[in-house]
């Protein structure tokens, strides 16, 4: 709760980016500040249950939360990159985007069939992100064992994208 309060008070609220009409939720504030960072990564790891083999993050705000929970919780970590960016062998998504598309990459050797994976970014917004990464993961045989978001935008209804997952959120804003 003291964890989630600081959160609400340290995320910066931009309003019209990156496009008119958009509030954006700048996490920056927040990782700047030591005791709130630290925080923040532990409630993220501590809301597993059992083994986690990986973190998978996604780019690029996603990475920083995700490497320091996979090292709290003794797990690798997996980056989920923009298309083009990683040089090895990939699997990759693509999803469904306000205007456009996205298209997201992993490298699938990484990420053994059976791994059992906790996926960490900084916001769920419509939850597609979320859920090309879990699609990504799954084509690689892993099992999902939760999502972890440090700020969730309940109204713009991302778990519906997400069902049978446990979803963790720091933070919970309308
Ligand atoms: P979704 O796919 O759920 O619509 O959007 C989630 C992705 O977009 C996340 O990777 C997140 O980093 C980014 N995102 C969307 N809205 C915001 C926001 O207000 N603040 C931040 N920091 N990231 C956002």
């Amino acid at each position: 709760a003291d964890v989630a309060r600081r959160a609400d008070e340290l995320v910066r609220l931009v309003p019209d980016y990156p496009l008119p009409g958009v509030l954006f939720r700048d996490i920056t504030p927040l990782l700047a500040d030591a005791d709130a960072f630290a925080g923040v990564v532990g409630t993220l790891a501590a809301g597993t249950t059992g083994p986690v083999d990986l973190v998978a993050g996604m780019e690029a705000r996603g990475f920083l939360l995700a490497a320091p929970v996979a090292a709290a919780l003794g797990s690798g970590v997996v980056p989920v990159r923009k298309a083009g960016k990683l040089p090895a062998p990939t699997a990759s998504q693509s999803y469904a985007l306000e205007y456009g598309e996205a298209t997201i990459e992993i490298h699938p050797a990484t990420v053994p069939a059976g791994a059992r994976v906790l996926v960490v970014d900084d916001v769920l917004a419509t939850g597609g992100t979320a859920a090309a990464t879990v699609e990504l993961l799954r084509g690689c045989g892993a099992e999902v064992v939760g999502l972890a978001f440090l700020v969730e935008i309940a109204g713009l209804g991302g778990r519906d994208l997400l069902p049978g997952l446990a979803i963790d959120t720091v933070l919970t804003v309308d």
